[in-house]
Order: structure tokens, then sequence, then C-alpha cells
């Protein structure tokens, strides 16, 4: 997602996982486009907390493909040749595969015709019962039949033993020990993956979620550790498995001294 960014498309298609699933992903791809950070959805920041909360002036969702009138996407045309009031004006269409005759071809006649600052999202479950031509115009993403992101294999792997560490206390450093220690790209891959559990903390409530039931303040520190992880991994000498090992014990730390301990334990204590 991050190489998207730089270069949005005029339109991308999200399929594979639950409609949930994909429409969670489509709030953090208009976070991803309009957060006011540096680094990734911060989550903090007034475009990341309204796109949240879907009250965002250039969030529209226009809701089922089957739904869509052709009206609305001839209204939609007026509107995205303004400016967006913020960095970019998201459009999504969840079950695009319903999406056809006339709404479709309005739609694809607006993709013919981009207008700066807009970025069209079409959810669905598969891309094969998306009306084709506008498949052929969309940058198309695959959600994992599980959960999340598409993430590789073995990154989720080191990802579960890393959880596994937050949690325990045990057998990460091992790992950063071992022959099969995270380069600097896998470490990257595992920050970015760590910055996706939390936005996803926010955004539904999975207990098996690392930062399942973080208070706002601990998320905040989540966020630091994995802003100053990023930034050490930005210099030029420096020793990746320190760094992996010190995100490990930080997250490990910060998730014995969460809040909801504190909670748990005034709770009891009444
Ligand atoms: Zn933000």
């Amino acid at each position: 997602m991050g190489k998207l960014k730089l270069h949005p498309p005029n339109c991308l298609l999200l399929e594979g996982g639950s409609s949930q699933e994909r429409k969670l992903l489509s709030l953090y791809w208009s976070m991803s486009l309009n957060c006011q950070g540096d680094a990734g959805p911060c989550l903090r920041c007034r475009p990341c907390v309204q796109i949240r909360d879907e009250s965002f002036r250039d969030l529209y969702f226009l809701g089922s493909g089957d739904k869509v009138k052709i009206d609305q996407i001839r209204e939609l045309r007026t509107i995205y040749s303004q400016k967006p009031h913020f960095s970019w004006r998201v459009v999504v269409i969840s079950e695009a595969q319903a999406l056809r005759g006339e709404p479709a071809n309005a739609l694809l006649k607006s993709l013919e015709e981009p207008a700066p600052g807009n970025s069209f999202v079409l959810l669905a479950p598969q891309r094969e019962g998306v009306f084709s031509t506008l498949v052929s115009r969309s940058v198309v993403m695959t959600l994992s039949r599980q959960a999340g992101i598409n993430f590789d294999e073995d990154l989720e792997l080191v990802f579960r033993e890393l959880k596994d560490f937050v949690r325990t206390g045990k057998g990460w450093l091992n790992r950063t020990a071992g022959k099969n220690k995270p380069d600097i790209i896998q470490t990257r891959q595992i920050v970015s993956r760590c910055r996706h559990e939390l936005v996803l903390s926010m955004l539904k409530n999975d207990s098996q979620n690392l930062f399942h039931q973080y208070s706002p303040l601990d998320r905040y520190h989540v966020q630091n550790i994995l802003t100053k992880a990023e930034h050490c991994l930005a210099l030029n000498y420096i020793r990746v498995d320190l760094v992996v090992e010190w995100l490990a014990v930080s997250l490990w730390k910060n998730f014995n001294c969460r809040e909801k301990d504190v909670y748990r334990t005034r709770h009891l204590s009444v």
C-alpha cells in the first residue's frame, strides 16, 4: 500500500476477505491518502479520526452496486471536478459486482476523464464478477481469505512469534539471535504489519488482535514505539537485530503496563 500511496490509482478494486474487511481496508486507504502524519495512518490527526468515524467530508459511500443510481454518479461528476476539502476525495462502492448497465457506464466515463485528487474504490468478493472494463481500469488489491491484507506467509509467522512474545515474554529473543534473524527489509515489514494491526484494532473488535482493548493512550505509546523503530531503520549504520529486540521488548513492556490492567485492578479493588 505504501507504493500505491505515492501514485494513487484513479480506481482501486479491493477483492477477497469479508465485506467488513473490505470496508475497513477502504477506510484505511482513505486514511493513508489524507493522514497528516509522515508514516502510515497516525489514527490521531483530524482526517484519520473523521475517516474512522465516517464523518470525513471527502469520503463518500455510495452503497451497494445494485443500489447505485446513474444520477448519483452524475452528481458526483460535478462534485469531483471541484478540489477536495482535504487532500483526497475517496468514493467507495461496495458489492461492485452488482454494478451494471447505465451506472457502470457512467462510472467508466468518470474514470476515463480523471480529475486530480479523486480516488474511486470498488469493493467486491472477487474481480471475476465485476464489469470487465471496470476491472481493466482498476488497480486490484487482494485480501487474504483469513484476515487483513495479504501479507506474505513468512512475515505472518514472524508476526505470530512477536505476538506470542508480547503476550508471554517468551520465544522472540531466540529468533533475533538465531540464523533466521530478520534483515532490514523484513524488519520494516514487521513494523508496518504492527501498524496495520493497530489500525485494525481500532476499526474492529477482534480478541485475536495484538492491541485488542488498548486504551487510546496505550495506542499512542504503540504508535510512538513504531515511529521510533522506523526512524532507527532509516539510519545508515544500524544494528537491525538490536532494533528488532528493542521493538519486541518495548511492545511487551507496553502490553504489561497497559491501562486495561489498571482499570481491571481498580475495578477489582472496589
Ligand atoms: Zn492521521
